[in-house]
């Protein structure tokens, strides 16, 4: 196989071309290595194949619309799948939440919602607020808005100028107080007060259009915000004016048992960004969900015959996309599989935590079915140690699990089983003391 010209995203290319790590096919649980191995999925892919591996319905339900009609455009014209689309994804959402914008991705989606943000002030008359504001160790994609709002430094650095007008929170992770917590950290709440502060410290608050933030903060390694963090950023940005969004790319669709978090932690932003498990991420997919009175206030700014917002893809709404969306939908209610995964998240947090004792083990966070395992670096290379684990653990466990730095990230198909968590930790668990 020629591997040149494939110029892989987020990928040392020169390492993985020495010795490809390829998978060719994937059924229920598992895929199948290139080498013809099943290797047990730990990360459901990037953590958006929330209901099962070639789920038949949702493949009998695009190979369907692939026979019926490839494309649609949806700019001045629509096609019936795309308003059931939106009408399944708005009837799943928190309530007040139910406008949908749909696009591709989650980084088109974090976009598209702080454009929304920033013309929706501009509508009503209040073109000063122009800033945004993310956090430290956010994740919200590669587009430019994304990345600056975003705060992984590693995802900034090569590109120079991002969005101006940007500030960032800091992240609530703090090992030394919240180190093994079980759920939610005790200790931080008053970080969010850190909004406020800067607020009026430092930025007038009617500058600030947005607040955009992950509930739990995925990506970057798995940081879980203490109980009351989110109400209280809540709080604040109702009391300026200002939108919250919430970034549900990895949070949407069950992995805390729930369809949003925003329902799990009883808190509900004015947006909600989604996109992975939308369509069990069998073909791209995001979407904006927004509130009704967001979206009424650009029905309500210009005449009908003008078009409210200047934006969209080509893409938005592909019915290839809309037919995988409204599948997945159905699959995630008819199997219950958000109650399913609440139901194990107590035995996936008890396993995940026998690892504890383990060689160069830091922490261990974990909140419904996701878990991070935060492991010592090794003080003379950079970041390696979580590397070494992972080839371990998919060239002789047969596990795949995702890193990032020295951390270890698992975010499992929700119909995953016990004794596959049972098998998912304890291989992982082989490979820590092995590598140490
Ligand atoms: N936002 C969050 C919270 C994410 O975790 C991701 C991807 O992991 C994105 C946005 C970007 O999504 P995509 O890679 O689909 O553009």
């Amino acid at each position: 196989m020629n591997t040149e010209h494939f110029w892989m995203p987020f990928t040392a290319n020169r390492q993985f071309k020495q010795k490809p790590r390829l998978l060719e096919s994937a059924n229920g649980m598992h895929y199948t290595s290139s080498d013809g191995r099943k290797i047990l999925d730990g990360t459901a892919g990037l953590w958006c194949v929330n209901a099962v591996h070639n789920h038949p319905k949702i493949v009998a339900a695009i190979e369907k619309q692939a026979r019926t009609m490839d494309y649609a455009p949806c700019f001045q014209m629509g096609h019936p799948l795309a308003f059931e689309a939106a009408s399944k994804l708005a009837a799943m959402a928190p309530s007040g939440l139910n406008r949908v914008f749909f696009c591709n991705d989650g980084s088109e989606g974090v976009d598209t919602a702080l454009k929304i943000a920033l013309a929706y002030h501009k509508i009503r008359g209040d073109a000063g607020r122009y800033r945004l504001i993310g956090r430290e160790r956010g994740y919200h994609g590669v587009g430019f808005g994304g990345i600056s709002v975003g705060g992984i430094a590693g995802n900034r650095k090569q590109f120079g100028a991002a969005l101006a007008g940007v500030d960032h929170l800091p992240h609530p992770l703090n090992i030394e107080k919240n180190g093994f917590s079980k759920g939610l950290p005790e200790h931080g709440v008053e970080l969010a007060d850190a909004l406020e502060q800067r607020l009026l410290a430092l930025h007038d608050p009617s500058t600030v259009a947005a607040v955009i933030v992950e509930p739990i903060q995925g990506s970057t390694g798995v940081i879980l915000p203490p109980p009351g963090y989110l109400k209280k950023l809540r709080e604040t940005c109702s009391k300026y004016g200002i939108l919250l969004i919430f970034d549900e790319v990895i949070t949407g669709f069950g992995r805390l048992g729930s369809p949003f978090a925003a329902d799990y932690f009883g808190v509900v932003p004015d947006m909600i960004v989604c996109a992975k498990g939308l369509t069990n991420a069998a073909v791209p997919m995001g979407a904006v969900i927004a509130s009704e009175s967001i979206y009424n206030t650009f029905m309500q700014a210009s005449p009908e015959n003008q078009i409210e917002l200047f934006h969209g893809y080509t893409y938005s709404a592909h019915p290839l996309a809309c037919a995988a969306a409204i599948a997945t939908l159905d699959v995630y209610v008819e199997e219950n599989l958000f109650d399913r995964a609440a139901k194990l998240s107590d035995f996936f947090e008890q396993s995940a935590h026998q690892l504890r004792d383990l060689p160069n083990v830091k922490d261990i966070r974990n909140l419904g079915l996701v878990c991070g395992i935060e492991l010592h670096g090794q003080s003379h290379k950079t970041c390696t140690r979580a590397y070494e684990i992972f080839e371990k653990c998919f060239w002789e466990k047969d596990v795949l699990i995702r890193t990032t730095g020295d951390i270890i990230a698992l975010s499992p198909p929700l119909i995953i089983n016990e004794e596959q968590i049972a098998q998912l930790f304890g291989r992982i668990g082989e490979a820590i003391q092995e590598q140490a």
